[in-house]
């Protein structure tokens, strides 16, 4: 069953269930009372006869003493303790009552009787007779104004119901419609999506801040990243067959002309295959670069250590002032030891390191503070529309520079994905024309454990 129908017949049925069981205890409750009414006015009538038949005149017969006190619609009688009637008065419509068996009763009794199709309120008493025996005097009063009143009650109650059931039923139906309607289009949408392979939204053309909204702006945003990430990932692929396609060509125009003419020259022959070797150098490299940037997060296999990260900074600076033959100059400001991963983080430091040697021609510095590892460079800088892309795959500010230096673009998006896998955070602040700081924090408080009161090495 649809959703839409379930609300509907769900809330419907509900809706009918409570109306009724409502009315019908309101209609019980109702013929109770008035009958308790109705037997309370009869026993008052009772009383009022008792009081009047006391001691009366000799003259005056049973019959004609209970005639003054005969119901407008009913019977009055005297029961002796033998069971028979001494002295009946019945009013013109109720003949038949005097027929109904007599019962002597010593206690007082309440009840309604059905004679027919009416019904009788029925109140017998004890009395003093005028002999001085005790008997029954029994008052019998029609119930025909309240079940009037009762039948009226009911129609009214009815009446009542449909009035309510009707618009609550319309409105279930409403509900129901509202409930369904961003699902059914939302489901619509989804499946466009599969058949048209497209990146579509939802309309939302209520302003209103409910659940459904929140899920189909929900819905929106994750559209909007699956289709940034696709569009991303195609990048990237465009990127990286472009990047490859460079060399290969280099490869594939050097390995003709060795073809041809490579075993009558032998200065062609070293010169293509130095290209070659250059090509396939960068190539290798690239596609390392690649592998590491496509491994996921489970596939890092990280290796978490102490690393006093003054030593472990200045032990980098070392080898890559050997490596490059570029003066790096080391600040300890606050040294500091954390557990994370060596290899990892120096990876890091090494890509930052080769960006500040790369765009710098000064002295760089290394600066360790806090929780925080600055690599800084007084080179060429990034310029502030550049600096969100940086780290994106592949992106480098001046193509034609970055080609002569040999970079991909792909150095910072691997510090980052590193980063991320052993739970530190790289920025870089940069001012074009003046230098660069790239920061390396390693935050994560609970594996840090700060030494300031460290001695300085
Ligand atoms: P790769 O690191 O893959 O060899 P790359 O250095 O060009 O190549 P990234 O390290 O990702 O790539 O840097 C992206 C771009 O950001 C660089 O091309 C460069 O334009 C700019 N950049 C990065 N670091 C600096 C820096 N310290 N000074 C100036 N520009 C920088
Ligand atoms: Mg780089």
């Amino acid at each position: 069953m649809k959703l839409k129908n379930k609300i509907h017949l769900g809330t419907s049925v509900l809706l009918i269930v409570i109306v009724i069981v409502m009315n019908t205890a309101v209609y019980f409750a109702a013929g109770s009372m008035l009958k308790e009414a109705d037997l309370d006015r009869t026993v008052a009538e009772a009383r009022r006869i008792m009081t009047g038949v006391l001691n009366p005149a000799a003259s005056v017969s049973s019959a004609d003493l209970l005639r003054a006190y005969a119901p407008a619609d009913g019977m009055v009688r005297i029961i002796l303790p033998d069971s028979t009637v001494d002295g009946v008065s019945a009013s013109p419509g109720a003949i038949d009552l005097r027929d109904i068996e007599a019962v002597y009763e010593t206690a007082e009794q309440r009840n309604v009787i059905e004679v027919g199709s009416a019904r009788y309120a029925r109140v017998i008493a004890p009395v003093i007779w005028r002999n001085g025996d005790v008997a029954s005097l029994e008052i019998m009063e029609n119930l025909q104004a309240t079940d009037r009143i009762l039948d009226i009650l009911r129609i009214v109650l009815i009446a009542a119901s449909i009035l309510a059931v009707i618009p609550a039923v319309i409105s279930a139906r409403v509900l129901g419609t509202v409930i369904s309607n961003p699902i059914v289009n939302m489901t619509q949408t989804m499946r466009h999506i599969r058949e048209s392979g497209r990146y579509e939204q939802i309309e939302m053309n209520s302003k209103q801040n409910d659940e459904l909204n929140e899920m189909a702006e929900t819905f929106n945003d994750m559209m909007e990243q699956l289709e940034k990430n696709y569009v991303k990932q195609e990048a990237f692929v465009q990127n990286a067959s472009h990047e490859l396609k460079t060399p290969l060509t280099v490869v594939e125009s050097y390995a003709n002309l060795l073809k041809r003419r490579g075993k009558d020259r032998p200065d062609l022959f070293d010169e293509s295959v130095e290209a070659i070797h250059e090509e396939a150098v960068r190539m290798k490299e690239l596609t390392q670069q690649l592998l590491t940037l496509a491994r996921s997060d489970e596939s890092w296999n990280i290796q978490k250590e102490s690393v006093h990260v003054a030593s472990f900074v200045k032990e980098a600076a070392e080898a890559f002032e050997k490596a490059y033959d570029r003066r790096i100059d080391v600040g300890v400001h606050a040294p500091f030891t954390i557990i994370t991963d060596r290899a990892k983080l120096r990876q890091i430091l090494y890509i930052f390191l080769d960006n500040a040697r790369k765009y710098s021609d000064d002295e760089i510095h290394l600066l360790v503070e806090k929780n925080e590892i600055r690599v800084i460079d007084k080179g060429i800088g990034i310029p502030s529309s550049d600096i969100d892309k940086i780290f994106d795959r592949f992106y480098r500010v001046d193509k034609a520079r970055s080609r002569k230096t040999g970079g991909f673009g792909l150095g910072l998006s691997l510090a980052k994905d590193i980063a991320v896998a052993i739970g530190a955070d790289v920025k870089i602040e940069s001012e074009e024309g003046k230098g660069t700081t790239a920061i390396i924090t390693l935050s994560d408080i609970s594996e840090y454990r700060a030494t300031m009161n460290e001695k300085t090495e």
